[in-house]
Formats: structure tokens, sequence, C-alpha cells
């Protein structure tokens, strides 16, 4: 894995045509040495995973089933996300945990999971604003990462990404400061080496909400700033392109 990795979440914003107008600049430049990773709707897997095959651009789904196979209506599998060339899953989003009630405990399973499927877990964590202002930033965000330790153990980190959104920051416009991200993001980094040292240092922890290619350089500076995780500005090639290349 490069040291540096900028994921462009495009959640549920596309169309055939977009799509294909996204890949289009995506295919025409390469950012060297940032893992540049986008994570389309499922419906357009097959067609990314074609265009993007002779590029160093990964792939990842926004959203996993824990389970193989079965009697799941509407879920998506990692083994079929697995046949489109996908190598990592977002788990815990906080649209997934706001929208969709997702708690610590099917956040984790998903992680377990991804992971049992040679997969690599990106675990996104996050305070809202009522909780940033109330002082909970670093509980809530430890718990979030801890309910992951105490269900998968704390080795799986060697196999496992972390993203710090503030959910107030998402969609926002409102970006966290240099420093306000990365005295969570050291704080991430604390929590781990107090659990699993040996994993710490070389644990990747990105940074997202309303990251742009404004923004992304003095973030990414940040020692405890491992790239980002990019929402709007991912659907846009040049815009994503310009925040991979901050990362450079
Ligand atoms: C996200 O969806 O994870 C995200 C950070 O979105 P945005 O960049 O649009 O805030």
């Amino acid at each position: 894995m490069a040291d540096m990795i900028v994921a462009g979440n495009w959640k549920m914003n596309a169309s055939k045509s977009a799509v294909t107008q996204l890949l289009s600049g995506l295919k025409r430049a390469c950012v060297n040495g940032v893992e540049m990773i986008v994570f389309p709707p499922f419906p357009y897997l097959a067609q990314v995973q074609q265009e993007l095959a002779a590029t160093s651009i990964r792939i990842g789904v926004q959203n996993i089933c824990a389970a193989d196979k079965g009697a799941y209506t509407g879920e998506v599998s990692l083994s079929m996300a697995r046949e489109f060339g996908v190598s990592y899953v977002l788990v815990g989003h906080s649209e997934r945990r706001a929208i969709y009630a997702e708690d610590n405990a099917q956040v984790a399973a998903k992680y377990i999971a991804t992971q049992a499927a040679q997969l690599t877990p990106i675990l996104c964590v996050g305070e809202t604003l009522a909780e940033r202002e109330q002082g909970l930033t670093m509980a809530v965000v430890t718990a979030q990462v801890q309910a992951v330790v105490e269900a998968a153990g704390a080795d799986s980190f060697a196999n496992a990404v972390i993203a710090y959104e503030p959910v107030w920051a998402i969609g926002t416009g409102l970006t966290a400061s240099p420093e306000q991200a990365q005295t969570v993001h050291q704080a991430i980094r604390e929590h781990v080496s107090k659990v699993a040292p040996a994993q710490a240092q070389g644990l990747k922890i990105l940074y997202g909400g309303s990251v742009t290619a404004a923004s992304a350089a003095e973030l990414f500076a940040q020692e405890d700033i491992d790239g980002g995780l990019v929402g709007g500005a991912s659907l846009q090639a040049e815009s994503f392109l310009a925040i991979g290349q901050a990362a450079q």
C-alpha cells in the first residue's frame, strides 16, 4: 500500500453517462505513488472494473452484507464484490450509521467479514456537531474504534484503514481545520498503539469531510493524516485528481 491514500466515495451519485465521463477523465491522468480508490454504486462496478483495468486505480464498495449468501433481499455479498475486482470496503460510514441505524456491532461484523474475504475495510468514525460541542469528540471516536478492537482484535489493524470523518463536515462545505483533524488523528493512533503497538505506526488514517483540491494539501501535510476520503469532490475527475496530486 502506498504511503498516501485518496479514496473517492461517489455515494448514490451516478448515471451511465456520468460514470463514462468521470472514468475517461480518470484514465487520462495518473497519480504516481498514491493509492487512488473509487467507490462507485454497485450497478457500475462492471464498467468501472473494465475501464480502470489498465490503470493503478483501485476499486471499493460503499457498503457490504456481512453474510455470504442466501435470503438477504437487496444485499450484496463480499464474494460478489470480489468478482468485480473490489479491494476495499467502506464500513461504518456516518450515513449508514445515521440513515440505516447501523450500530457498532453491525459495523464490526462487516469489518470482520471484509477481512475474512481478504479485502481491506476502511472503518469510518466521527462525531456529530452536538457531540463536538459537548466535548465528546475523543470519547465518541475512540469508542467507535474500540468496538472494532473488541470484536475483531487489535491485530486486525494490520489490514485496515481508518477514516476520521466528523459528521458535521460531511457534505456541508465545513472542513475540520488541519489542527482539529490532526488532534483527532493523533488520538486515534495513540488509542490503537495502546492495544496494537505493532500496527499503530503503519496504520493509515484518512481525513474525510468536505475535502477539496484547495484544502487537501494543508490537511495532508499533518503528521497523522495519511490521505483523504472524498465525497463531492470525487465526482469530477479534475478535482479528484488534484486531491491525489496534493497527496503526492
Ligand atoms: C464522504 O462521503 O465520506 C465525504 C467526506 O463527503 P464530502 O467530501 O462530500 O463531505
